[in-house]
């Protein structure tokens, strides 16, 4: 019987040494130097190939579509096991204390630099998973494939152009998130609410920027006869909020500082909108305010479409709010859980806003995923991390969206431990050796349970 720890063990050198080179690339997004060659900039062209160039050297099968994605391939068989990651990272921020950004320096038992988390570690880990299984020889009916994605941070195109054409896998994982897996990821409705007025009160707003996020700050120029300084002075002391007031004449302008979460979560933020207009409210008449007032809060119940399901709560987030000559625009972004009727959502929505004269536009649907617990993939993919790691923690759901959700079957699983700091996207990103020798063990055991 293959002890996997064990085995993995034996790669630790090579690994580092390799997963080092990779982190060495730069690869951020680089659009203002994209070309049609390297359509994301050219050091994200140089990670792909970098992975893809790893495959050729150990003798696998490799692919490289349109310098977007590709992948590394080993194995004989009709059906495909897939293992979805990316070799893009975020910006990195400033501050690094351990090395730079892009050394993938080794110390103290970590390899540190942007993407050791996110996602090159956890690819790298699964490439040694599937190194191991070529050289134990261990016979399996499936091919595996490695498919490295570069456009994961932003706008996904990777995944687009590589399954336009690529064959998808029958069933598989993402090691782009956390242990033990995730099952379960919120269905999205996306959309505007959109009111045409040309209002008496409001001469301009401002609020937000991004969709599925939280807006932190809001701005707001109105007309109004009575000078409104001492009670909004009085309305933010109240609540302990930041803001600023601005008089000419009866031209007034309020500012506000909300609290930015990600919109998966929005009742844990506060939105700057909502709470200037809660104040407005007692001070001057709109219909903007009242549309706001009426509908909007952080799970749907004044809409009248709040539901709790296996997924958790709906949510709701208003994130971007703007009014340009008569157009009061609202960009929504709405997660659900998967027993949830979208279409049945947006009816109950557009009837419940024709009697304002709003209505939506834009409605964007992506559906839930959720692969059963007692699926064979779950019960494989849970039963090697629980028999290798001992922890029997319940599986995970998600508000937000993972890579997985790309495969028409495949779920989100590590390589982020418990226990294990989460640096993604921060400063000194950083992931423990022992860590990333632990996932070669566990990926090497259920591609190989999966495979077989
Ligand atoms: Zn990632």
């Amino acid at each position: 019987m293959t002890n996997w720890l064990e085995e993995a063990k034996k790669y630790e050198a090579a690994m580092l040494k390799d997963l080092a080179g990779w982190i060495q690339i730069p690869s951020v997004l680089d659009e203002a130097n994209a070309t049609k060659e390297a359509p994301l900039g050219t050091a994200n062209v140089d990670a792909l190939e970098y992975f893809l160039d790893l495959g050729k050297r150990d003798g696998f099968v490799i692919k490289n579509i349109d310098n977007l994605a590709g992948h590394i391939e080993y194995g004989a068989g009709n059906e495909l096991v897939g293992v979805l990651g990316h070799s893009d990272v975020v910006p990195v921020g400033e501050g690094w204390l351990h090395g730079t950004a892009f050394s993938g320096a080794v110390e103290d038992g970590f390899i540190y630099g942007r993407g050791t988390q996110d996602d090159k570690g956890p690819m790298m880990a699964a490439y040694y998973a599937v190194k191991m299984l070529k050289d134990l020889g261990l016979p399996l009916s499936k091919r595996i494939r490695l498919i490295d994605g570069t456009d994961e941070e932003s706008g996904w195109r990777c995944v687009d152009r590589y399954f336009a054409t690529e064959e998808m896998p029958d069933t598989g994982f993402s090691p782009d998130a956390n242990f033990p897996l995730i099952y379960a990821e919120k269905g999205m409705l996306n959309f505007n609410i959109v009111l045409n007025h040309n209002d008496d009160a409001i001469i301009s707003l401002s609020a937000g920027d991004r969709s599925n996020m939280v807006p932190e700050d809001a701005r707001v120029e109105f007309r109004c006869s009575d000078n409104l300084e001492v009670a909004y002075q009085a309305y933010l002391d109240k609540h302990n909020y930041e803001g600023t007031f601005d008089r000419n004449g009866d031209v007034q302008v309020l500012t506000i500082k909300g609290k930015a979460v990600h919109g998966m979560q929005p009742a844990l933020g506060i939105n700057a909108l909502y709470i200037l207009f809660e104040f407005l409210d007692n001070h001057i008449e709109s219909p903007l305010i009242n549309l706001v007032q009426k509908f909007l809060d952080t799970d749907g119940t004044k809409f009248g479409i709040s539901h709790t399901g296996v997924i958790g709560n709906l949510t709701i987030n208003a994130g971007v709010f703007s009014y340009v000559n008569g157009k009061f625009d609202i960009t929504v972004n709405l997660r659900h859980s998967q027993e949830w009727d979208a279409d049945a959502g947006l009816k109950t929505m557009t009837t419940a806003l024709a009697p304002f004269g709003a209505f939506i536009e834009n409605a964007e649907k992506k559906a839930a995923l959720y692969v059963p617990q007692d699926d064979v993939l779950i019960e494989t993919l849970a039963g090697v991390y629980r028999k290798q790691t001992g922890d029997n923690q319940e599986l995970l759901t998600t508000g937000g969206g993972t890579y997985a959700r790309v495969m028409k079957k495949g779920v989100a699983f590590g390589m982020l431990f418990e226990g294990t700091e989460d640096r993604m996207h921060q400063t000194d990103e950083r992931v423990p050796v022992a860590d990333l020798i632990k996932a070669i063990a566990i990926y090497a055991e259920s591609l190989y349970e999966l495979a077989k």
